[in-house]
């Protein structure tokens, strides 16, 4: 669906070190041929392959950095570094480990093919060729990429604005003091991070009370940004109003219940030309839901052409049941090496101090009850 809109986000420029973790909004072409020219892949010799095993003469060296002047001709050699330009004339580099130099000539004492322990002239990528594309997310090697390619600074889209409001009589900020009957507003900050981590630009606007009049204020605010995400109220109950008040925008909504626990009821929608979610208001509810169903459009928002989910796989340290019937998303640890998975005890969906503790979701199976220890089971991180 948010492919299909075709969202464009706009384009701006940052320098080189800026860019990681950015989506790039050019196609990226090598400048030159990579390598620029046939290069050692090893300290040893320069040699024609048709004059190996053999004894030759070693007519210089060179050094990367520098280009020898000469030619090798047949029984020559030229001692060469890593990454030196091969000289013309020889055709494969032997590896100083198969050589026995001495006094002005080295034996060799293996054959070798033509091209051997050298990177030819363009074999990484030709000059004109493309090496990142648009709406690539940048990372490290991409940054290499960029650098190597003579990109100082770099076009990328524009971060999307994601407005975010939660609903709630029963909720305050986070700076106000609660009564006992009040929770405090994490999910708007949960949500912030995790839409930080996406790529998003996250406005947090002001907590919206369970009346449509309020709640269609904050909506209403919400769709100046590029996605509106609203988190409580969308159940069934009395005063959850966020359907009605999206509906009264005029939206489309394109499901409002989705087979994961927790996360149920969810709404996704478009009104006023921009895409929202209605996200459940238990905490972990919000987390999962995003990361499931919000995350992707964020990130097609943002320019991505494609999205990103991992849900390794990992083996379970104990035994571990659950209801089925619906996928369901528990808190777990993950070890260190993402080998192995804990289930971490819990009480239920706003149990905030479990999902702390907790680094990562198991994705349990929809089909089955029962995990043994030992067995694999496909995790979501934190
Ligand atoms: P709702 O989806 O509006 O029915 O909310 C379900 C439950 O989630 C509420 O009873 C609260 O316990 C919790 N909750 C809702 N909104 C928030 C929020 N912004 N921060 C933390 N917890 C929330
Ligand atoms: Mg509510």
């Amino acid at each position: 669906m948010v492919r299909l809109a075709h969202p464009v986000p706009a384009v701006e420029e940052v320098a080189l070190d800026e860019a990681a973790g950015r989506v790039l909004a050019v196609d990226v072409a090598a400048d030159r041929d990579s390598p620029a020219l046939d290069r050692s892949a090893r300290d040893g010799y320069a040699v024609r392959a048709t004059d190996v095993p053999g004894e030759l003469a070693v007519i210089g060296e060179v050094r990367a950095g520098e280009r020898f002047p000469g030619t090798v001709g047949p029984g020559q050699a030229v001692e060469i570094m890593t990454g030196a330009p091969v000289p013309a004339g020889a055709d494969a580099v032997v590896m100083v480990e198969d050589t026995d130099p001495g006094d002005g000539r080295v034996r060799i004492h293996r054959g070798v093919q033509p091209g051997q322990a050298m990177n030819r002239r363009g074999s990484e990528a030709g000059a004109g060729e493309i090496v990142l594309r648009a709406g690539t997310r940048i990372g490290y090697a991409g940054i290499a990429a960029l650098a190597a390619f003579g990109h100082s600074r770099v076009a990328i889209y524009r971060r999307p604005t994601v407005a975010i409001v939660a609903t709630g009589d029963e909720i305050v900020e986070v700076e106000e003091p609660p009564a006992e009957h009040q929770i405090r507003n994490s999910n708007a900050h949960s949500l912030a991070a995790q839409v930080t981590r996406a790529g998003g630009a996250p406005v947090i606007l002001p907590l919206a009370r369970d009346t449509v009049e309020h709640t269609r204020q904050m909506v209403s605010r919400g769709f100046a940004s590029d996605l509106l995400l609203i988190s409580g109220g969308v159940s069934a109950g009395k005063y959850d109003v966020v359907e009605a008040v999206l509906a009264g925008f005029g939206a489309e909504f394109y499901f409002d219940r989705v087979l994961i626990q927790p996360g149920q009821p969810l709404v996704f929608g478009r009104a006023s030309g921009k895409f929202f979610f209605g996200l459940p208001g238990n905490p972990s509810a919000t987390m999962v839901t995003f990361e499931i169903f919000a995350r992707a459009a964020l990130e097609l928002i943002g320019g991505q052409a494609e999205t990103e989910l991992a849900m390794p796989w990992a083996r379970l340290t104990r035994e571990f049941r659950h209801r089925p019937g619906l996928t369901r998303f528990l808190p777990a640890l993950l070890s260190s090496d993402s080998a192995e998975v804990t289930p971490v005890e819990w009480h239920g969906s706003g149990d905030i101090p479990a999902l702390a503790r907790a680094n990562a979701f198991l994705v349990a199976d929809p089909a089955r009850d029962v995990y043994a220890a030992g067995e694999w089971i496909r995790v979501m991180l934190q």
